[in-house]
């Protein structure tokens, strides 16, 4: 009974993104697929400016390699206009100081009104410069995008504090204040959810915002600026600059005046970012990074479903996924028997043109993602590794790779143990429980983890073993705004979603106020 019902409990969840669920969910307007690039140049007090420097940098179509246009490249002299205006924007006073909690709410509720107007442009943008399925950045990225917004808007009239009844005659309350200014930092394999994550915290609990994009991802993140003015947020409230960055993204978290800084990317940057807020002005730290996520099917899973749900947790967004699961551990009686269906899976997976709503699969975001993946494909074969399918270039241009599967991966091997994000599926064997959750939790990272069984004992005693932030059974890659997300270990600090990224963008300040005891 148990094992029947826990199985039709998690059915939902990833098979959202999955190529039968495209099919057959109601169309979608077309792409726009040579949009007009409206935007191009940094974003401070409401107005697009060039860089002081009048530096600029080519941002490029991945399919295709050429340039799609120049953007405006900001470096530490914009990021000190974007923290003075940000600064200003937050002055005791100020229009957003002291504008109603529930108007606050009401802004954010237009612009995610307004990205859902634009939601189609929007996604084309997102698959012109990344890459990604126009399909999938129609459903997924914006999709997720609008309703986090929603979300965090319904937060901004309810952060509310407490009465602490403490020792002595004293009436004891505390406020929860935005930080300051923050400072974001983000990264291209979901620019607009990225860049959605992290303004929708900040806005709700209202702070002011320096934002940096990826320098490989900046056109859909700097549309969004424009609707920021026209849904009617004061100036400065939030500035978004592209930028590269050991030069604008370090002159934020360095800057002695940012009183916050969110990053989410490489873990080897989260710790440069630490470090510089540390050498500085110790400004409070979030991180959102890297893993290596553990994916354990037990040989009672449904065969098919354990397949395609291991497949898309790797292979979705082309395995650049910081939850990407990229260690699928298969119980010892059923491997030989998945590792055939995983293969047959893989070598079905359509990889092309991002505009074809046909391709679950475009290019990888760049030549410096694409040389490494290809790297540690060479790796994971001399290291021993049975490649089973791909492991090369899938088009003559553009950064596509194959979908690859390898078998006979053991645990010390590179492959098993580093973020590739692409394209690039492991599969180890176990034998039981106790060792699984032992190499599945024997990693820098604690990002997140995956169980497929029909067994609730066993899916409940992994789920507590395993250490990650978040941990999926019988689906995967389930991303809600509601429900808290971020890493254990090397994986990061903080929490982004949910009522718990409101504590990361919120001081808590205690008011005690002394009781006269006689009204003498
Ligand atoms: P990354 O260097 O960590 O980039 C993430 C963001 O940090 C980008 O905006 C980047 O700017 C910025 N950045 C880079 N160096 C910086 C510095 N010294 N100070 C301040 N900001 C800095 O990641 P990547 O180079 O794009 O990708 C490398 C690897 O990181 C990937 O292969 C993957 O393993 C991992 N990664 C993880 C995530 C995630 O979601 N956790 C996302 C992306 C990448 P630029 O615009 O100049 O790049
Ligand atoms: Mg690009």
């Amino acid at each position: 009974m148990l094992r029947t019902s826990v199985n039709k409990l998690f059915t939902a969840g990833i098979r959202q993104f999955s190529r039968r669920q495209y099919a057959a969910a109601a169309a979608i307007p077309d792409p726009i697929i040579k949009p007009d690039i409206q935007y191009n140049q940094i974003f401070i007090n409401n107005e697009f400016v060039d860089a002081v420097s009048g530096k600029r940098f080519a941002t490029l179509n991945p399919s295709t390699e050429e340039v799609i246009c120049d953007v405006a490249e900001a470096d530490k002299a914009d990021v000190d206009i974007a923290v003075k205006a940000a600064r200003e924007a937050f002055r005791l006073g100020s229009p957003w100081r002291t504008m109603d909690a529930s108007d606050r709410g009401l802004l954010m509720y237009r612009l995610a009104d307004l990205i859902e107007r634009d939601r189609a442009l929007l996604a084309s943008l997102e698959t012109l410069d990344n890459g990604k399925p126009y399909n999938v950045a129609w459903h997924a990225d914006l999709g997720l995008t609008i309703k986090c917004i929603r979300y965090f808007a319904g937060w901004t009239d309810k952060i509310e504090g407490k009465t602490i009844p403490i020792d002595g005659n004293f009436f004891c309350y505390t406020r929860h204040e935005p930080i300051g200014v923050c400072g974001q930092i983000i990264p291209w394999n979901f620019p607009l959810l990225m860049q959605a994550w992290k303004l929708g915290p900040s806005l709700a609990t209202g702070n002011c915002m320096v934002m940096k994009l990826a320098e490989q991802t900046p056109l859909s993140a700097l549309h969004i600026a424009s609707l920021i003015k026209e849904a009617g947020f004061p100036p400065g409230v939030v500035n978004i600059l592209p930028g590269y960055g050991p030069t604008a993204g370090m002159a934020i978290a360095e800057h002695p005046d940012v009183d916050k800084v969110a990053f989410t990317g490489s873990t080897e940057v989260g710790k440069l970012i630490q470090q510089a807020a540390g050498r500085t002005n110790l400004k409070n730290v979030t991180l959102e990074l890297g893993g290596k996520s553990p994916h354990v099917i037990l040989s009672d899973a449904d065969i098919e479903d354990a397949v395609e749900t291991s497949h898309t947790a790797l292979f979705f967004n082309h395995g650049q996924c910081c939850t990407a699961g990229s260690r699928t551990f298969v119980e010892e009686s059923i491997y030989d028997k998945f590792v055939e269906a995983a293969t047959e899976r893989a070598k079905k997976r359509t990889v092309g043109n991002p505009f074809d709503s046909s391709n679950e699969q475009g290019p990888q975001v760049d030549e410096e993602q694409f040389t490494k993946i290809l790297g540690l494909i060479e790796s994971g074969k001399k290291e021993g590794a049975k490649m089973n399918c791909g492991g090369g270039k899938a088009h003559d241009r553009g950064y596509f790779i194959q979908p690859t599967v390898f078998s006979d991966v053991q645990d010390n091997m590179r492959i098993a143990q580093e973020e590739i994000f692409g394209p690039v599926q492991q599969i180890l064997k176990f034998k039981n429980l106790d060792e699984v959750i032992e190499r599945g939790n024997n990693s820098m990272y604690g990002l997140a983890a995956g169980v497929m069984t029909q067994d609730i004992d066993k899916a409940l005693y992994l789920a507590q073993g395993l250490r990650g932030g978040t941990v999926w059974v019988n689906t995967y890659d389930v991303f809600t705004a509601q429900a808290a997300f971020g890493g254990f270990k090397q994986s990061g600090i903080g929490r982004e979603n949910g009522q718990y990224a409101l504590n990361c963008y919120t001081e808590p300040k205690s008011v005690i106020v002394r009781i006269p005891q006689k009204n003498s």
